[in-house]
């Protein structure tokens, strides 16, 4: 007999009654009595666990009965009605074990910590948040494919390793295969990069941007959506080392398009969710996050704030709130600040606009004032920034200034520049933090919880 997924009995449940199906997976609980054992398994098919009754006719009773909570069983039974909380229940006619469970199984306890979970990630997807989060994950990133493409965009893939520092933020993790212990080195004694395996230094690309570009100019709207890595040193609850992010990149498209474009992106991500994550959702809501449904369904059906990063300095001025860092014009918003302006003082997402050109990457676009680039951030309640993007710099002289200024090689962008001399067009384009969207629709309020392996510093295990 083929097996049936939990998930497919709950949606079938009433043409499944007094029907027999197989069903495989993970006991949650078991408890005994004397005629009979009630085994709740999850299969992680759905947020529900499927109640089975196992009762002392089964010729291997004594063993299905001291089963523990991890053991991985095979039942074959009738689908019946149930009185419980459950519609329906099974009796469980043909239980086997398929895989016994270790006496120090760790998720035997009912209350577990976030934290503790993480140092068992090889099997927290057990557990009911995990794999909440992880079926939400999984349901964004279909959400996502659907949105862009049904837009006509078309899905791109960037390379993974890269010789540019796009950000020029110098965060990057060298990719090399150079006798770590005696590299070959130049007549000024530094490692010569030369002889590496690609003849030039290499780094994992912290973004997929410039090659998105290069694509968009020829295709008009792309995404790349793949893993990015970035060697911050940052311990914070909103930054991974290793994460994916959603890039889409349009030709002949202002700022004001791609704000637009995410602003839709985040509320369309949040219409799928509820449309196929109900149970998660209303689990997170009652287990983490207050309110999650009433502001998400506030949020996708209300227009995003808009305000320039001059307003939101003043906005911050004006507040008299005492921050850690400095607030003036000129300076990058830091997490405080972000938060306060769309936590606080929107309490709601915010674009802002028109950054100073000083804190933001090179290839963004100049303001005809000389001193602000058409930058801009979706910033969201209990997450801060979740998109950032820009119109690109089109104009093939200014971009070579910048390049220069920013002290970056002219040589390293000469493709780049190619792009602007080549029949060049006005675009742009944002990245969108994928598990920060995750966090900010589960509610969930750490990043090492919304991917299933973590990469932080001083973690790579799994
Ligand atoms: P932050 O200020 O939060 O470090 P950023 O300005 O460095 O973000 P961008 O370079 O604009 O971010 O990257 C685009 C998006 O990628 C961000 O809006 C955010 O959602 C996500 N992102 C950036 N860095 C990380 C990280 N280390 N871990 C997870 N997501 C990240
Ligand atoms: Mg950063």
């Amino acid at each position: 007999m083929k097996r049936t997924p939990i998930k497919e009995i709950f949606r079938n449940n009433e043409t499944l009654i007094n029907q027999t199906v197989l069903v495989k997976g993970w006991v949650k609980s078991l408890r005994k009595s004397k005629a009979f054992s009630f085994v709740v398994l999850n299969d992680g098919s759905c947020f529900q666990d499927l109640q089975i009754i196992v009762d002392d006719t089964a010729p291997n009773y004594e063993e299905i009965s001291t089963s523990i909570a991890g053991t991985c069983m095979s039942i074959e039974g009738l689908i019946v009605e149930s009185g419980g909380k459950q519609a329906i229940e099974m009796q469980g006619k043909k239980p086997e074990v398929i895989g016994k469970v270790a006496q120090d199984y760790p998720l035997q306890k009912k209350k577990t910590s976030l934290e503790f979970l993480r140092d068992i990630a090889h099997v927290r997807a057990r557990t009911n948040t995990l794999s909440a989060v992880f079926r939400v994950r999984h349901h964004l990133a279909q959400a996502t494919h659907k949105f862009f493409s049904d837009q006509g965009f078309y899905y791109i893939h960037t390379p993974l390793i890269t010789a540019s520092d796009a950000e020029g933020a110098g965060e990057l993790f060298r990719v090399s295969t150079l006798d770590d212990k005696n590299p070959p080195k130049t007549e000024a004694g530094a490692v010569d990069y030369s002889k590496d395996y690609f003849g030039a230094e290499t780094f994992l690309a912290c973004t997929g941007q410039l090659e998105a570009e290069s694509l968009a100019l020829a295709m008009g709207s792309v995404y790349t959506f793949g893993p990015t890595f970035r060697s911050e040193n940052s311990h914070t609850s909103r930054h991974l080392s290793e994460f994916w992010m959603v890039e889409p990149e349009v030709a002949f498209a202002d700022l004001d398009d791609v704000a637009d474009l995410g602003a839709r992106y985040i509320q369309y991500m949040i219409n799928y969710a509820f449309e196929h994550c109900p149970d998660e959702l209303a689990f997170f809501e009652k287990q983490y996050a207050k309110d999650l449904s009433e502001t998400l369904k506030h949020v996708a059906s209300s227009e995003f704030k808009k305000i320039t990063y001059t307003e939101a300095i003043d906005i911050l001025l004006k507040s008299q709130k005492k921050f850690d860092f400095k607030v003036e014009w000129g300076v990058d918003l830091q997490t405080e600040h972000e938060r306060f302006i769309t936590e606080e003082h929107f309490k709601a997402p915010v674009i802002v606009t028109d950054y100073p050109k000083d804190i933001k990457a090179f290839y963004m676009k100049l303001n005809e004032d000389g001193k602000t680039v058409r930058a801009m951030d979706i910033l969201v309640p209990g997450v801060g920034e979740i998109i950032g993007g820009s119109q690109r710099e089109d104009d093939f002289e200014t971009l070579k200034a910048r390049i220069k200024s920013c002290g970056l090689e002219e040589s390293d962008y000469d493709w780049y520049l190619d792009l602007r001399r080549f029949g060049g067009a006005p675009h742009s384009g944002f990245g969108l933090g994928f598990e920060r969207a995750i966090m900010y629709i589960t509610g969930m309020s750490n990043i090492r919880d919304v991917i299933a392996f973590p990469r932080f510093p001083g973690n790579a295990k799994f």
